[in-house]
């Protein structure tokens, strides 16, 4: 379902982000990507839903060419991508609500926002969102106010609420303790195993990555080093 051929990415200073990436993630698998800092693990989810372009190469998601696609087609597909990044991309002053809602299209600074005048069915999948990580009696709460293992669920629930097919995890855990960790990876197992929403993960820690992916991709200077289910998965990378 999301497919890379041949996929390059050198940065505009000439750092090669990616070499020559081919390989297929079928839907509803949870992938884990590991890999030492600067190994491309951040550039190949950055490539995916195309927060930066390629510079040869292909990405397809479901048949459709992201690298090419322009305009309405391309929000569409970037709508079905929820991206769940490691300082967890709240608005800070605004509700859980509010920042779960913001995943839905169109409300980014409208006047919708401002008078808080949301359709009732985008606040019943935002809240049917927020209890799905259980974090519901938190929606009126400033974002800012949660813990950062809350954060990040409810920036799960944002993914949710977007009715996201695929969800990337950027270093989800890379700023929480070990207990809070168990509990956003739980969350992201879950979700996965419940809706089938297909799930890479980006992490710096093999262990975790042997705990809770199907599927280990290992990568060192921008190529695919490891490709393979866990039980083959080395220390070795
Ligand atoms: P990881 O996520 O595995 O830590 P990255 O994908 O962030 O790795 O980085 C891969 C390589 O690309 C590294 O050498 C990094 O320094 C470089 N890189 C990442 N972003 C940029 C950028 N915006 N400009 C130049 N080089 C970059
Ligand atoms: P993290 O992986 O913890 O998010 P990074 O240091 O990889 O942090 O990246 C932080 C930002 O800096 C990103 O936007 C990335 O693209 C950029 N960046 C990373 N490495 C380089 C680099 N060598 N040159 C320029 N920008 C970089």
């Amino acid at each position: 379902m999301i497919e890379f051929r041949h996929v390059k990415k050198v940065y505009p200073n000439g750092t090669i982000g990616l070499n020559d990436i081919n390989l297929t993630i079928g839907k509803g698998e949870f992938v884990v990507i590991v890999g030492l800092s600067g190994a491309g693990k951040s550039t190949m989810l950055r490539s995916i839903n195309r927060l930066h372009d390629i510079t040869s190469g292909e990405i397809v998601i479901d048949g459709q060419s992201i690298t090419s696609a322009k305009g309405e087609s391309l929000r569409k597909m970037r709508r079905g991508i929820g991206m769940i990044f490691q300082s967890f991309n709240l608005v800070k002053r605004s509700t859980v609500l509010r920042n779960v809602l913001s995943g839905r299209v169109g409300y980014h600074g409208t006047l919708r926002t401002m008078f808080a005048l949301f359709p009732k069915r985008d606040v019943e999948l935002a809240m049917k969102a927020l209890e799905r990580v259980n974090i519901a009696e938190k929606a009126y709460v400033r974002a800012d106010q949660l813990s950062g293992g809350q954060q990040q669920r409810v920036s799960i629930a944002r993914a949710l609420a977007q009715e996201a097919k695929i969800i990337l995890a950027d270093e989800p855990v890379a700023s929480l303790d070990p207990l809070t960790t168990r509990q956003v990876m739980d969350d992201l197992k879950r979700i996965n195993q419940e809706l089938g929403i297909t799930t890479i993960v980006n992490l710096h820690f093999i262990d975790l990555a042997r705990e809770y992916a199907t599927r280990i991709i290992g990568l060192r200077a921008g190529q695919v080093v490891f490709d393979g289910p866990v039980a083959e998965a080395t220390d070795e990378k």
